[in-house]
């Protein structure tokens, strides 16, 4: 997708500190950590975000879940964490490419702000 951030984070184009890759996923750290840990995973295709998963689309969805268990073992990270989806503009969507921010190493306030 031609100017979408990620897909250029994923195509290579802009370089990315990437701490897992396969055939259908990323997961790279975000450049504004808000935890002690905290990356992006993201599928390889492009979808706008969580409004655009459809029955086509959403196997790479789940298969994001199965991986950042994995992800966050490699990280050290033992005692639990929390995935965002920030969806639109009322939810904080400021990336055009559907994305999961994990964050763990230290305790999460709920409810988010
Ligand atoms: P959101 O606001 O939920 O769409 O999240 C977008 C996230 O992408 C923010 O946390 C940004 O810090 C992060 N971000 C933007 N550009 C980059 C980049 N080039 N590499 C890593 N993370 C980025």
């Amino acid at each position: 997708m031609d100017n979408c951030i990620f897909c250029k984070i994923i195509s290579g184009e802009i370089p990315s500190q990437k701490l897992y890759e396969d055939d259908k996923i990323l997961a790279f750290r975000d450049t504004s950590p808000q935890a002690p840990v905290h990356f992006l995973v993201v599928p390889k295709e492009h979808i706008s975000g969580a409004d655009d998963i459809t029955a086509e689309n959403c196997a790479a969805i789940g298969y994001i879940f199965a991986k950042i268990p994995q992800i966050m073992r490699g990280q050290g990270i033992t005692n639990g964490y929390r995935i965002v989806n920030n969806c639109g503009e009322d939810g904080g969507q400021s990336v055009a490419h559907i994305h999961f921010h994990c964050l763990a190493g230290r305790g999460l306030g709920w409810p988010p702000g």
